[in-house]
């Protein structure tokens, strides 16, 4: 029996990636309230919210400055906006906070409300450099199989998971896609991390290659994959990628719309992980998602074209109402600054190890193949046999039933395909917590293994 919210949702709404029939028979689990790590449904029943919400929550629920930041913002100018010329002082500070920040060079910010917008304007930044250079043709970008970049319909071409293709013939043309960086996966038997990474770098030489140097823009990549599995590429993948971009002059566009502002331990994932990316997306956590923002960092390189470009054609036609919306901007810049006073970031390096250790021992359990992360980021994959590493049959839906599971241990966490389940909690999530976390996880576990030999 449905209750009553949960019957006026089903005939309501359409929820975004969601089996639409049985969520007709099982109905939402409506929330109502959080508080630190924790959310609570309407029955006043509260789980750990292991997924941060949606991987944006990191300074978790209720924060009392963030919610001022947003009421001071609404009440002095709710609105206004950055085109023609128009300004206002939250865009400015956060953008001059944000250049202080980026770990590569950047001459400006360009805002937008979501992850899907800052990729998409990547692409579109990438295509307008070529042209003004005079290489209209190098407009090819290369993704990741199983990399996630949103669902626009060019952030959705670099999207490498089957469900953002189907029913809407995409990726467009000139979106390529390479291996996913999955050692537990992907490498031979017996190749370490380091060959198996020279080996992907080789497939990348041989996809730009095979469609020509001159005919390649840009090459995007999460540091950590979330969406696509919550994976972490083997050592030494960046470096041996980064070799071949630079051979060939394609552009290297970090995603750190979930890795961004603290998840693995440092201020953006590119630190963590030895990338040195030409330009940044984020979005997420620079708000700890309270309010939709996102955007991109702009090298000098690109801001000198873009201005000479003006010269020429008179304007940059690219830009969204909510671009650099006043009250996301107030609320950035008030959760930057409890980063950096309350050394969030520095903190959630410091629980890392306790997080990762607790995450690696679940290895051991009967029913999982993988457990792997990094900072307070991890996915962990159910197979079928441990030894030879199958995986159950996507119908039979074991990972989803773990988080069902979960969720009635009083704890949030997120299947994906190929029998994934992520964990990404608030980065102020505390010790005690964090154990909490993962007993509730392994209870989940016992019960799945339970339910397949039941
Ligand atoms: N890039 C990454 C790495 C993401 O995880 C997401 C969303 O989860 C996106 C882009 C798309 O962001 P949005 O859903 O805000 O459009």
């Amino acid at each position: 029996m449905l209750s009553n919210l949960a019957t006026r949702d089903v005939e309501t709404l359409l929820h975004p990636y969601t089996h639409l029939s049985n969520h007709r028979r099982t109905g939402p689990l409506v929330l109502e309230r959080g508080e630190g790590v924790h959310v609570y449904d309407t029955e006043g029943r509260p789980y750990i919210e292991g997924m941060s919400g949606l991987w944006c929550t990191a300074l978790g629920y209720s924060n009392a400055e963030l919610v001022e930041a947003a009421r001071v913002q609404m009440g002095r100018l709710p609105f206004t906006h950055l085109f023609s010329g128009r300004s206002h002082d939250p865009a400015i500070e956060l953008a001059e906070t944000l250049k202080e920040l980026m770990p590569v060079p950047t001459a400006k910010i360009f805002f937008c409300s979501s992850g899907s917008e800052a990729n998409d304007t990547q692409v579109k930044l990438a295509w307008y450099y070529n042209n003004a250079l005079g290489r209209p043709q190098k407009k090819k970008i290369i993704a990741r199989r199983k990399g996630y970049h949103g669902v626009t319909i060019a952030s959705a071409s670099m999207t490498g998971l089957p469900a953002n293709h189907m029913d809407w013939d995409l990726p467009l043309p000139g979106f390529l896609h390479v291996s996913t960086p999955h050692h537990y996966r992907g490498a031979e038997p017996g190749e370490s991390e380091e060959s198996y990474s020279a080996r992907l770098a080789a497939e990348l030489e041989e996809t730009i290659l095979r469609e020509g140097p001159d005919t390649v823009a840009a090459f995007i990549a999460e540091p950590v994959m979330g969406a696509g599995g919550a994976i972490l590429p083997p050592k030494g993948y960046f470096p041996a990628i980064q070799a071949v971009l630079s051979r060939y002059d394609v552009r290297l566009i970090a995603d750190e719309v979930i890795c961004g502002f603290g998840r693995l331990g440092t201020w953006f994932g590119a630190q963590a992980l030895d990338m040195r990316p030409d330009t940044i997306s984020f979005a997420k956590a620079v708000t700890s998602g309270y309010v939709p923002l996102g955007g991109i960092s702009i090298d000098p390189a690109l801001d000198e074209v873009l201005i000479g470009q003006s010269e020429k054609l008179g304007g940059f036609g690219h830009g969204t109402t909510y671009s650099g919306h006043p009250v996301a901007c107030a609320v950035a810049i008030k959760a930057i600054e409890i980063y950096r006073r309350d050394r969030v970031i520095e903190g959630a390096a410091e629980k890392a190890p306790h997080f990762q250790r607790r995450l690696s021992a679940l290895a051991d359990h009967d029913i999982v193949g993988e457990a792997k992360g990094l900072g307070l980021i991890g996915g962990l994959e159910i197979v079928a046999d441990k030894a030879s590493r199958r995986q159950y049959e996507p119908k039979a839906g074991v990972a989803a039933r773990c988080v069902a599971f979960a969720q009635e241990e009083g704890l949030i966490v997120r299947f994906l395909a190929g029998d994934r389940v992520a964990v990404c909690p608030p980065l102020i999530i505390t010790p005690d917590e964090i154990d909490s976390l993962f007993d509730r996880l392994t209870r989940a576990l016992d019960r799945t293994r339970d339910w397949i030999r039941s």
